[in-house]
């Protein structure tokens, strides 16, 4: 009894030395992410997306190839917040898919719908964790139960350093931790312009891991990202807060 008493206390204090927010069963297998760059529409086919006609039709944008030029900062931003020594998940190859056996996670820009008006309703959007398929279960609670088996994917409107970091945080599983309860009392949550609302806020699922503590200084955070990031962009620091970094240590490494 006493054993089983401990056992929980303790449990109990290693999660709440982590933050952030998690969907377990969609996790990465592996650490090392084989990631490449979108060259050729073909390429959609081995992710959800299947063709440029169904994504412009289901996610409402148009998949481009990222210029040279974002290419490299998309790949020097990465390699310097996801280390193996850092986080445990990091991401490897960076060529373009054609030159690729095997991608994990292919890589592209996101261009609007309707021409000259490039701009999508998203700074980018990713796939949770290894292509995580968000579901309903036969009691009808939504969860992230399994994978789809399918190559993830990763869309890009902007390059900007800190929305690069928060897309690569969802492929490695993590969710919104905007999400966590205590983010009614941040105070950045309630700025001009933070997209965060209280009355209809993103929910977790049944298959949603909280760790205990909020993070407000979380790149996974709506209230910090969309306050803080083009002082981010600017700055030439790591990006993942320690929390996120403990987060995924506890789960990659
Ligand atoms: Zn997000």
């Amino acid at each position: 009894m006493k054993t089983t008493t401990l056992f929980t206390l303790l449990a109990g204090f290693s999660l709440s030395s982590q933050a952030g927010i998690v969907e377990p069963k969609v996790l990465w297998d592996k650490n090392q992410i084989t990631t490449c760059f979108y060259d050729k529409e073909s390429q959609l086919a081995l992710t959800r997306l299947k063709s440029r006609k169904d994504t412009l039709k289901d996610y409402n944008f148009k998949p481009r190839e990222l210029s040279r030029r974002e290419k490299k900062k998309v790949m020097e931003t990465v390699l310097k917040d996801f280390t193996p020594e850092r986080t445990g998940i990091h991401f490897v190859g960076w060529k373009d898919c054609s030159k690729t056996d095997n991608p994990d996670l292919i890589v592209m820009e996101a261009k609007g719908k309707v021409p000259f008006l490039t701009r999508p309703t998203f700074n980018g959007r990713a796939v949770i964790g290894e292509d995580g398929l968000a579901e309903q279960d036969e009691q009808g609670n939504f969860g992230f139960f399994q994978k789809t088996g399918l190559v993830s994917h990763l869309a890009l409107y902007t390059q900007n350093k800190a929305t690069v970091i928060h897309e690569f945080g969802h492929v490695a599983g993590l969710r919104h931790e905007h999400i966590h309860e205590d983010s009614i009392n941040d105070k950045n949550c309630h700025k001009f312009g933070v997209t965060v609302d209280f009355e209809n806020l993103e929910q977790p699922f049944v298959t949603t891991l909280f760790h205990t503590e909020y993070d407000s200084f979380s790149i996974m955070n709506y209230c910090y990202l969309q306050t803080q990031r083009n002082r981010i962009d600017r700055e030439d620091k790591l990006i993942l807060s320690q929390k996120d970094v403990e987060t995924l240590q506890a789960y990659y490494q």
